[in-house]
């Protein structure tokens, strides 16, 4: 502020990283931020903020930031800078000689859960309506799809079912496969101050995090499982729940399905699903899980938070629904303190999902096959949609090296940073004939576009955020786009080039759209965020036009709720001689996801570079001390890290992150993905690790 001069206004917007989706007072002089302060109304926050909310929005204006559109023949050829004229014009005008080539489907897109509501709604909107196919995909793609499978099929809807606000009335919180310190952690501070006032805590995690042991907080149990082995462990804490007669059977015979209760409670009680007859298989010793199985149980209200490494797994759905499975057969939702919540990542992952970005979705999660439903899309766009679903990000890149996927949109994504296996990733695209890339930095995946399109930060434009409690917040601009377009502006003018005109005047008018044809967000507007601050869908002005803090509360949205027998099935990613290690991914609090934002502001003093944790056994079998050197090969690929020796990692398994393309974590994680979603198995790869010298 000394350095910037006092603000001369402030605007209130929301947090552009995490899927908590703080609250932030904006202050603006002129056109400069001069800082970011937690908004104290903020309800998602209450006024608090973290190191990534509050200090890392430095990026915005970083001097990385490309503010002319370019384009080039050639993806060995020099940028050059075009008008925005120019460059859409080109980028339409490839579309559409390589639909008229190789065919309507041979092109695609691919909307950012950094972006807004109204943004994602846009392109999907351009994809299904000027492209005609259902060629486009979303980043939750690689992080919480199996969210979307395993909570459709168990509770009908693809959403956590409380407020953040709503753990303050658990009494057993169990995290799995989530590190809320780090990845969401205003969230952590809440949960932990209910943990200090004596909420259990049941863990379940390969590593031992910060929530195992701290200083003020300590997990009563903390199921240490091996990578890739949550689904016996899910099946073996239900085994205990049915065969000790600690079933809620009151809330199972008046909420859920009778047949499908039946099928799984025998199911799970089958000997082999015991505690003790899965030990081997998850490493977890049995009297843990009839603990923490009874804990779970029997404790009061309690509420399960899970993260990806629930759901980056090769049964990720399956586990999904697992833990759906638990809260239903203990009547542990429906009510304050309890519930199922996935922690998404990015800020607005929960809603690119809602929009419609799925390639067999259209907004509000109703499947492109459904006639009434398309017929209301096509009134409303005034053409007609395709009733295939379309090609998901990983089949697009088959069919882009098959050749007859030709064309990619890409907006808001890193894909060469952050999806599995990216010497296939980079073959991939290397292959396409138009790759337009839209973002506000030159991405790893703009090596191999055609067309860059600046895009605009969250300061620069007006639209809503959806967090992971379903809240929508509204995002105000607070400075003119550096590139004198919002993303939203830049995809009206490329369905215009390509013929198909969107003639919105501002985002608040593509709201008022989405709210008319998407049941989950009828009610929602501009003037009503203003109002409320925010809101919580469903918020319909028939039953609920304040919002819904806590979802399923009589009755599931699919009606009753519905078991699903989840079957183990060992991984197909196995450790060998060759690759003895488990390799397993996450993310720390000072960097967010491919770092593209945090690398750029002061928060690379605390981390400036990825580097693999292992455990003193294994480094010491390999002559490693810390701060060696290390090779990390796997069936995919290899890369170079520094070694950090540390006890939270289990014997056999080794522990990275992703956000810095030098070491580019996914050069070695593999195409093994979720059955169900092709969610990538990041959690599991089998590798080995070796002393080498410095790079
Ligand atoms: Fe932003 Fe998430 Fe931190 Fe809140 S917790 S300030 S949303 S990064």
């Amino acid at each position: 502020v000394v350095a910037l001069g006092m603000p001369t206004k402030s605007v209130v917007t929301t947090c552009a990283y995490c899927g908590v989706g703080c609250g932030f007072k904006t202050e603006v002089k002129g056109e400069q931020v001069v800082r970011m302060t937690p908004w104290k109304d903020g309800q998602a926050n209450d006024g608090h903020s973290c190191v990534k909310g509050r200090f890392a929005w430095g990026y915005a204006t970083h001097k990385d930031r490309i503010t002319k559109p370019m384009v080039r023949e050639r993806i060995t050829d020099p940028w050059r800078e075009v008008s925005w004229d120019e460059a859409i014009a080109h980028a339409a005008s490839e579309f559409k000689r390589i639909q008229a080539r190789h065919g309507h489907d041979a092109v695609g897109g691919i909307t950012s859960s950094r972006c807004t509501n109204e943004e994602a709604y846009l392109v999907q909107k351009l994809i299904r309506a000027a492209f005609g196919n259902n060629n486009v995909d979303t980043c939750a793609r690689v992080c919480h799809s199996p969210t979307g499978y395993g909570l459709g099929q168990t509770f009908g809807t693809s959403a956590g079912t409380q407020t953040f606000k709503s753990v303050e009335q658990s009494d057993v919180i169990m995290v799995i496969g989530a590190n809320p310190t780090d990845a969401h952690p205003v969230f952590a501070s809440r949960m932990k101050k209910r943990l200090r006032e004596g909420a259990k805590l049941i863990v379940v995690d390969p590593r031992r995090t910060d929530l195992v042991a701290s200083p003020h907080v300590a997990a009563d149990f903390h199921l240490q499982l091996r990578p890739g082995t949550n689904v016996a462990l899910v099946t073996a804490l239900a085994h205990v729940i049915v065969t000790e007669g600690l079933l809620d059977e009151l809330f199972i015979a008046e909420r859920c399905e009778d047949r499908s209760f039946r099928q799984w409670r025998e199911f799970v009680a089958r000997a082999d699903n015991s505690p003790e007859a899965t030990e081997a298989v998850t490493g977890v010793p049995a009297r843990e899980v009839r603990g923490a199985a009874r804990l779970y149980a029997t404790g009061g209200n309690a509420a399960i938070y899970y993260g990806l490494g629930v759901t980056e797994h090769a049964q990720g759905s399956t586990m999904v629904m697992g833990i759906a499975n638990l809260a239903m057969a203990t009547g542990n939702v429906g009510r304050e303190g309890v519930g199922v919540n996935p922690l998404r990542g990015q800020n607005n992952v929960q809603g690119s999902c809602d929009m419609g970005s799925f390639p067999h979705e259209l907004p509000g999660y109703r499947h492109v096959s459904d006639s009434t439903v398309r017929a209301e899309f096509e009134a409303a766009w005034g053409v007609a949609l395709s009733a295939e679903p379309g090609l998901r990000i990983p089949n697009m890149f088959d069919a882009a090296l098959e050749g007859s996927f030709k064309g990619l949109y890409v907006q808001g994504e890193d894909i060469v940073q952050s999806d599995p296996n990216t010497q296939h990733v980079t073959e991939a695209l290397s292959r396409l004939e138009c790759l337009v890339v839209q973002d506000i930095f030159l991405n790893e995946t703009a090596k191999y576009a055609h067309v860059f399109l600046p895009g605009s930060s969250f300061l620069e434009k007006d639209g809503t955020f959806t967090n992971a409690e379903r809240r929508i917040s509204r995002v105000r601009k607070v400075m003119k786009p550096l590139g004198g377009l919002a993303d939203w502006e830049v995809t009206v003018k490329l369905a215009e080039a390509l013929g198909y005109p969107m003639p919105y005047a501002h985002p608040s008018q593509v709201m008022d759209e989405i709210a008319r044809l998407t049941p989950s967000f009828r009610g929602v507007s501009y003037a009503k965020l203003d109002k409320l601050g925010s809101v919580q869908w469903p918020c319909n002005e028939d039953t609920a036009e304040a919002g819904t803090p806590t979802m399923h509360v009589d009755g599931f949205v699919r009606g009753k709720g519905r078991f699903v027998i989840t079957q183990y099935v060992a991984t197909a990613e196995k450790v060998t001689r060759r690759f003895p290690l488990v390799l397993t991914t996450g993310r720390i609090l000072s960097q967010y996801n491919v770092g593209a934002q945090t690398r750029r502001t002061d928060n690379n003093r605390w981390h400036d570079e990825d580097r693999l944790e292992i455990h003193p056994h294994d480094a010491e079998e390999r002559g490693l001390r810390e701060g060696d050197w290390v090779g990390i090969t796997s069936r995919a690929g290899e890369t170079v890290l520094r070694a950090v020796l540390s006890e939270r990692m289990q014997p056999g398994v080794v522990y990275t992150t992703f956000h810095f393309p030098e070491s580019g974590a996914n050069v070695i994680t593999t195409d093994s993905s979720d059955w169900a979603t092709n969610c990538p198995e990041y959690k599991v790869t089998a590798v080995q690790v070796s002393k080498v010298a410095q790079p």
